[in-house]
């Protein structure tokens, strides 16, 4: 597997401008702007994200055309749609294998930089299988550690809402 250095913006923008070439589309101005948003990003951001960062130091750049250039660059595989349902799509910008650390409940979405063992599982799947796997991605679903702290102190609040609650009930029936 091709391996691109993980957070590089220059190997990104390389990536996103030699996609769009070898589709056969030009690379306009507007595109140009778009694709170095994109390799300096390492938020994962939705469309809204992408329009209203470019916007501040290019306005004349329309809605439109970021969608229209975000959507050309997930058609041809650049940039991965990483979903959450209907209002909540984000965008991986980043093509090198890596994981994922998806967040439940602010969906934060953060790469992890360490070695994610992504090589000897596609040398494993191709000795076992045959397969040759082209691109990989792997996401870890779950709460990042502020979300798991208010959601401990959330639960704690409940349980004791709960037994003030049953302790009332205990009273009145006592
Ligand atoms: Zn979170
Ligand atoms: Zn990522």
């Amino acid at each position: 597997m091709q391996t691109i250095i993980a957070t590089d913006p220059a190997a990104k923008n390389e990536h996103y401008l030699r996609t769009l070439k070898q589709a056969g589309l030009r690379i306009t101005p507007q595109r140009k702007v778009i694709c170095a948003y994109l390799a300096e990003t390492d938020r994962h951001p939705s469309a809204y994200q992408v329009y209203e960062g470019i916007a501040e130091t290019h306005p004349e750049i329309s809605r439109a055309t970021v969608y229209n250039t975000l959507n050309t660059l997930q058609e041809l595989g650049a940039i991965v749609e990483l979903s959450f349902g209907a209002d909540h799509t984000h965008y991986e910008t980043n093509p090198a294998p890596h994981v994922n650390l998806i967040c439940l409940r602010c969906h934060k979405i953060v790469d992890y930089h360490g070695d994610p063992g992504i090589d000897a599982l596609t040398e494993r799947v191709r000795d076992e299988l045959g397969f040759q796997s082209a691109a990989a991605r792997i996401d870890l679903v779950g709460f990042c550690s502020d979300c798991r702290s208010q959601r401990i102190a959330e639960i704690r609040a409940m349980a004791q809402c709960s037994s003030s609650s049953e302790q009332q009930t205990l009273g009145m029936l006592q």
